[in-house]
């Protein structure tokens, strides 16, 4: 069995992943509430129950709002790096000590066959990380809440099987939008988050003959909209003379329904 893996939610509403191999199964963030996290693991077959642990990638509550509850009630190991721990005391609740662990940045760790490796991101959090699955030659990329993708990053989320690849916002839309001056600089900064063009230039660099499909998401709620993120990022990948379609898909995810549970 290689990778399985599903989008359980993905925007700034709340973000879950679910990752699975033989004997392995994880959650990377819990980002919405206990019921809601309970919902989205019935629509895809799985039951919480039977995670081998939650990895956390940063502090920020629509990526730990739901964590305490779910871990205190099975029982699941939680991992983060020293940074994040410390930001998310009082956040969380309380987390029993062994069920604390320690997952540093650009390091891998094995659990069985399957190696999972973290990565630094530019984000406005105490110390944030994604991370890289790879089970027989197999590689899943989820790199999402960066404000740019960097020529170090580059190199190790390269030629991955799927990527689930931030797109957050049409830069238009957040200049004309509502949001105070402060916010759209913060997210405009390399701090923030990763517009639609951007990801999409970042995208063109990193996939590789081995690239399938790649999930769009993180997308924001008021200022971008699925089919503008797929157009937009489509119409940049044709320009860089990626077609959509034949070498990759983009497939997108959604703030409440999980994509289907599936292998790469
Ligand atoms: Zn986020
Ligand atoms: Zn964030």
């Amino acid at each position: 069995m290689s990778l399985h893996f599903s989008v359980l939610a993905s925007g700034s509403t709340g973000n879950a992943i679910y990752v699975e191999t033989e004997g392995q199964s994880f959650l990377v963030d819990a980002g919405l509430s206990g019921k809601q996290m309970e919902a989205l693991f019935k629509q895809i077959g799985r039951e919480m129950k039977d995670l081998s642990g939650i990895l956390v990638t940063h502090e920020h509550s629509d990526h730990i709002k739901g964590i305490g509850i779910v871990a205190r009630k099975y029982k699941l190991p939680i991992y983060a790096n020293e940074k994040t721990w410390k930001a998310m005391d009082g956040l969380i609740g309380e987390v029993p000590l062994e069920h604390k662990f320690s997952f540093d940045m650009e390091t891998v760790k094995t659990f069985g066959g399957l190696d999972i490796e973290s990565f630094g991101v530019s984000h406005d959090a105490a110390e944030p990380m994604f991370y890289v699955f790879h089970k027989d030659g197999k590689k899943l990329v989820l790199i999402t809440d960066t404000g740019y993708v960097s020529d170090r990053m580059k190199g190790i989320i390269s030629n991955a099987d799927a990527y689930v690849f931030e797109s957050n916002h049409d830069v238009q839309m957040l200049r004309m939008g509502r949001y105070p001056w402060s916010v759209k600089r913060r997210i405009l900064s390399d701090y923030g988050h990763v517009s639609n063009e951007d990801a999409a230039v970042a995208m063109s660099e990193v996939a590789g003959d081995k690239t399938k499909r790649i999930y769009l998401a993180h997308l924001s709620t008021d200022n971008n909209m699925k089919d503008l993120a797929r157009m937009s990022v489509s119409q940049t990948l044709e320009g860089r003379g990626i077609l959509v379609g034949e070498q990759f898909d983009l497939i997108d995810t959604d703030p409440k329904t999980p994509t289907p549970l599936t292998a790469i």
